[in-house]
């Protein structure tokens, strides 16, 4: 009986553990010409595209570097525009607000102004509008309980964007690591995050140089004694168009953040969401093969017009399960973890992987 007690207990946390934490989220369009305005398909492809960086489903596949890839997680946290508004209607998750005025780059607070939060213990208000270019320091901000900014005070909780930043869905992201508790590579104290000392990159694109990076020397034991080069794949880095990935110390800080301050928020709505997975494909765009449903919650088939065999491999690289099929085969993934698992495809004279995110 105490052995049984004892499985279940392990089981139970492993299952709280490993619960997907959806957030609320109400995106409030503010528009001076209706060009700035948004289509909900654009908000929602924004959001989507922040879901695949928290999920660890990054398409940004610039650089990949082994010492790094093995820290990659899905953080099991992702956005979910509101289905029910504060007074209990039914709602899309967005709000379109004209304004009388344009807004100067970096006014962050005239903009969450503009438009009402809806309550910040509830849901992650996101305030979108076109700024102006310039200084990417204007790109976006977040105001947290722990870091609310002087000008910023409750309860104007939240993130705000600048729609005319360059690369703006990835400074989202970024911006969505500062709100669930998150600080630069700099200053965090995080094991697996090495220390760098990087100012804003003024450079748009990711550029091999970046590699050699390291401003910073860490001496955490995680490295073993060598001095790791700065990560520029993570998306509290500032090199937007590199990153690509949270690490498995920020996924553990974020959903302890998650946990304390926003419990009333994570899973308050009926909804759960979907994630998008638009191009799984990653070495090449092979038309004789279908594999489908992606995402899946449990079982995959493909269609293939000649024989194969696969390979279902985790993204540390475990082989999960080897096989072989022809015409139409359905593989079982129900014992396998959440997550992003590759599928490698191999034929007489090809293969083809295959990104499967399993929920
Ligand atoms: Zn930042």
């Amino acid at each position: 009986m105490r052995i049984i007690l004892f499985i279940s207990a392990i089981l139970l946390s492993t299952t709280i553990f490993s619960q997907t934490y959806y957030i609320p989220t109400v995106v409030h369009v503010l528009y001076f010409d209706s060009e700035e305005d948004m289509l909900s398909s654009e908000v929602e492809n924004l959001i989507n595209h922040v879901n695949l960086g928290l999920r660890g489903m990054s398409e940004n596949n610039i650089v990949s570097r082994e010492i790094f890839d093995t820290l990659w997680a899905d953080t099991e946290i992702q956005l979910c525009l509101a289905t029910v508004d504060e007074f209990g209607l039914l709602t899309d998750g967005i709000v379109h607000k004209e304004i009388e005025t344009p807004i100067e780059p970096g006014d962050f607070f005239r903009t969450k102004g503009e438009s009402t939060p809806w309550n910040t213990d509830l849901y992650l208000n996101i305030w979108v509008s076109a700024m102006g270019s310039g200084s990417e320091s204007n790109g976006g901000i977040a105001t947290t309980p722990t870091v609310p900014h002087s000008n910023f005070p409750n309860p104007y909780i939240g993130v705000t964007l600048n729609k005319d930043s360059y690369n703006y869905s990835q400074i989202l992201i970024h911006e969505i690591g500062h709100f669930l508790g998150l600080e630069h590579l700099y200053f965090d104290d995080i094991d697996d995050t090495p220390c760098s000392n990087n100012a804003i990159n003024p450079e748009p694109k990711c550029i091999p140089e970046f590699l050699t990076l390291n401003t910073c020397s860490n001496e955490e034991p995680i490295w073993n004694g060598t001095d790791p080069p700065d990560m520029i794949e993570n998306y509290m880095e500032y090199y937007g168009n590199c990153a690509k990935m949270f690490t498995r110390g920020q996924k553990i800080k974020m959903r302890d953040y998650a946990n304390t301050y926003y419990s009333a928020m994570i899973n308050s709505q009926p909804n759960t969401c979907e994630i998008v997975v638009s191009s799984y494909v990653l070495d090449e765009v092979n038309t004789n093969i279908k594999v489908y449903p992606n995402p899946t919650f449990g079982e995959i088939t493909i269609e293939h017009k000649k024989s194969f065999s696969y390979k279902i491999m985790t993204i540390y690289g475990q082989i999960l399960e080897i096989g072989n099929g022809s015409n139409t085969l359905t593989i079982n993934l129900h014992s396998y973890e959440k997550g992003m698992l590759f599928l490698i495809i191999e034929g007489s004279n090809n293969s083809s992987i295959y990104k499967i995110f399993k929920n």
